[in-house]
């Protein structure tokens, strides 16, 4: 077949598809990369938070308790105004405060000792103005006097500067806290958007992957076999001829498609092909009329439609007088061109008067007519005889050729309904009643048997 010798063109079915399938794989293969990496990332973040940010967070929430005990501690040892119960506090205070250097933090190990220090200065200069209250009997004067409320306005100071760390140290590690709690929940939250984005991403992706292959399939291989069975059917069913469809981009279905066409094109060529030997079939080769074998369904056909009450049939042997002779005389060629040239004026009759016409072999033609009574037939055979020997053929050398006929004539409604068999042969032995009678003219067969035909055919 030839359109397998064609250059291929299009794209590979099945290079898409291995390419399609190598997409998936990777795709498969980065979605995973990507959901171990994020999964990772996201247990590291949680040790990190439950190894490290919660226990700060913890022990900033302790260090704030503290600071708070330290705080409560400082007003308590302000306003004891007893000396036991001053050390007291002042001990539990420096044993506090001394918890602090445990921590790393420099500015609560700071703060814990100007706590210290502070407190340390509340309980001496207390002590000191408990002595000058009591001077051991003394007078009191105004210069104790004025140490009296310089050692309250130390103690006072020293009080508001402990009160005042404790605060700000509260406030630092509320600040701290707050900023690792902030931390903590950004790193959660940052992970959780690109976890998010990540599983939308390969979620979507499949989708969207899904529909451009829906998309190619159904446009780009659905539609083109479509396309290729449609016109398959319109071949069958004998119509081959119609515009192409569309090359489609894969070349299988190209290779397909060009298939359907060149079968379209080879049942194109089969039926004119076709045409034409029926045609070839039924035509003689030389003179182009009706050969024998069309003639004789021309013939069972009117037979058959006189015989239902149809028009009245008639049957015309027509033969050429001494042809031989004419053969011998001036050459075969010149016989043929007296063969094309009764041919052609037989052919006028069958334009003219709606006859049939045809070759029955060698120099014999047979003329069927429809519709005529004897006379009418008779006029008609007496025509056709005198046409031919009007015809002027000119042999090689220039003489023309003097052409007669028989002619035998028989008529159906003289004739029993039998077969179109006997209204032939009677029309022949007419043609040979003339022979011998002396050639050119024309022979009426004889009724022959009872009648057997429509009564409307009897009347005409
Ligand atoms: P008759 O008047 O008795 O019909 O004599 P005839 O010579 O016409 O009849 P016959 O049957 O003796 O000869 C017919 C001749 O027709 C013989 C044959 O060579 C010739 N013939 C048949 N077919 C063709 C043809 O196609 N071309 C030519 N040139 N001659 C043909
Ligand atoms: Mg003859
Ligand atoms: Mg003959």
């Amino acid at each position: 077949m030839t359109f397998l010798r064609k250059p291929r063109h299009g794209i590979s079915m099945r290079i898409v598809g291995r390419v399609a399938l190598l997409l998936v794989c990777l795709y498969a293969g980065i979605a995973a990369t990507y959901s171990v990496r994020f999964l990772n990332g996201i247990e590291r973040d949680a040790q990190t938070a439950r190894e490290e940010q919660i226990p700060l967070i913890l022990s900033q929430n302790r260090n704030a308790l503290k600071i708070e005990r330290a705080a409560s501690l400082i007003r308590s040892v302000y306003l004891a105004h007893d000396r036991k119960i001053e050390r007291q506090i002042q001990l539990q205070l420096q044993t506090l405060c001394q918890s602090f250097t445990l921590d790393e933090n420099q500015t609560l190990i700071d703060g814990a000792r100007d706590i210290a220090a502070s407190v340390k200065v509340i309980v001496s200069t207390r002590e000191a103005s408990r002595k000058l209250r009591d001077p051991d009997g003394a007078e009191m004067t105004a210069e104790i006097e004025t140490q009296i409320k310089n050692t309250d306005t130390a103690s006072a100071e020293a009080y508001q500067r402990a009160i005042l760390t404790a605060d700000r140290l509260s406030e630092t590690l509320a600040t701290d806290a707050v900023a690792l709690a902030d931390s903590m929940a950004s790193t959660i939250g940052s992970a959780a958007r690109e976890v998010k984005l990540g599983w939308t991403l390969i979620l979507t992706l499949p989708v969207l992957f899904l529909v451009v292959t829906l998309w190619v399939v159904s446009r780009h291989v659905m539609a083109p076999i479509g396309a290729a069975v449609a016109r398959l059917e319109a071949i069958s069913s004998g119509n081959p001829e119609g515009a192409a469809p569309r090359t489609p981009i894969f070349h299988e279905l190209a290779t397909i498609a060009d298939a359907v066409e060149a079968y379209g094109a080879l049942s194109s060529d089969l039926s004119r092909t076709n045409t034409l030997l029926k045609i070839l079939s039924d035509r003689d080769g030389l003179t182009g009329l009706a050969n024998r074998r069309s003639l004789q369904g021309v013939l069972d056909a009117t037979f058959q439609a006189a015989k239902s009450g149809g028009p009245d049939l008639g049957v015309m042997m027509i033969d050429l007088d001494h042809f031989k002779a004419i053969n011998d005389t001036y050459g075969h060629n010149a016989g043929d061109a007296c063969l094309v040239a009764v041919a052609a004026a037989l052919q006028r009759f069958e334009e003219k008067d709606g006859v049939h016409v045809g070759r029955y072999g060698g120099e014999e033609f047979v003329a069927v007519v429809s519709g005529r009574d004897r006379e009418a037939l008779a006029a008609l055979a007496e025509r056709v005889r005198g046409e031919i020997m009007a015809l002027e053929v000119l042999s090689e050398n220039g003489r023309r050729i003097s052409l007669t006929t028989s002619i035998g004539v028989s008529h159906l409604a003289e004739r029993p309904l039998d077969g179109v068999h006997r209204l032939v042969s009677e029309a022949d032995a007419a043609l040979y009643q003339a022979k011998r009678e002396g050639r050119n003219r024309v022979g009426f067969a004889e009724p022959a048997g009872p009648y057997d035909i429509p009564k409307r055919n009897r009347q005409a």
